[in-house]
């Protein structure tokens, strides 16, 4: 079902309102964890003025250390689902647990499927059962056929909205948190007809590498763009080291809508 064979023309997945895969970019942005509604609505109010389209944010962190922050659970989807009606943005918050998807799709506009859980073929499972959109993260060792056949999962089940997400590939070298895998745009985009959208954030872990890691992937042909921001990183929740600060989003936005106007 995801191959170009079952269907030759890009699809393109309505996620609240915002059409993504049709040619315009998906622009997600927000911290990588949901926190105080304030500094939310802060965050949101500065990234859509720079040109998010959609917020994201987790509510359930699937840390590797289970004594780092955990996410605020269902206040923290209430909080990033009032933050989004506020602002005029839908939102997209990642869902760990099979048990959770309903609530998760009782808030969000589209439900994230991390790249820890690429292969949880019982989330994934139930993830097809909803009839919220899904964000397929690639898993950190997973082959583009691998993650292919994990949305083939969702969709066996009926959802047809799948949105893929290169976030990096595990490698041997530690200069950046993850291998941004750019050829994998074009490499999906042979193979599939579900919208690709890149994560430089998680991809580099560095800021200095987000706005080229962006660029690339736009100019490989992506349908959108996922990056993390947060106005105060060294007291962020979760992944502060690599967030960008609001006014760093709106540079790499005004590139990236340069660079898309020339595509
Ligand atoms: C996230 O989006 O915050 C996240 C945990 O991403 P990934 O699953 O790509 O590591
Ligand atoms: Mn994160």
């Amino acid at each position: 079902l995801a191959s170009l064979d079952a269907h030759p023309l890009p699809s393109v997945i309505d996620v609240g309102g915002v059409p993504v895969g049709g040619g315009q970019l998906a622009m997600i942005a927000g911290p990588c964890a949901v926190e105080e509604p304030d500094r939310m609505l802060r965050i949101a109010k500065a990234v859509k003025a720079a040109g998010a389209n959609i917020f994201r944010g987790g509510a359930y962190k699937p840390r590797t250390s289970p004594y780092s922050f955990q996410g605020l659970g269902e206040e923290g989807l209430k909080i990033l689902r009032d933050v989004g009606d506020e602002c005029g943005m839908p939102i997209v918050t990642e869902v760990t647990d099979p048990r959770n998807v309903e609530t998760v799709a009782k808030y969000a506009d589209l439900l994230q499927i991390g790249a820890r859980n690429m292969q949880n073929f019982v989330l994934l499972t139930e993830a097809g059962q909803s009839s919220k959109p899904v964000l397929l993260k690639r898993g950190m060792s997973a082959t583009i056929v691998d993650w292919l056949m994990s949305a083939e999962y969702v969709l066996a089940q009926g959802n047809p909205n799948v949105i893929l997400c290169e976030r990096g590939i595990k490698s041997f070298d530690p200069s950046t948190r993850n291998l941004f895998d750019v050829a994998a745009v074009p490499v999906v985009k042979g193979l599939s007809h579900l919208p690709v959208i890149v994560d430089p954030s998680h991809a580099t872990g560095k800021p200095a590498l987000i706005p080229p890691c962006a660029l690339a992937g736009v100019a490989a042909g992506a349908d959108g763009v996922h990056i993390e921001v947060h106005d105060q990183p060294e007291v962020a929740k979760s992944d502060g080291p690599q967030a960008l600060l609001p006014d760093q989003y709106a540079e790499v936005a005004q590139q990236i809508a340069k660079l898309a106007a020339l595509l």
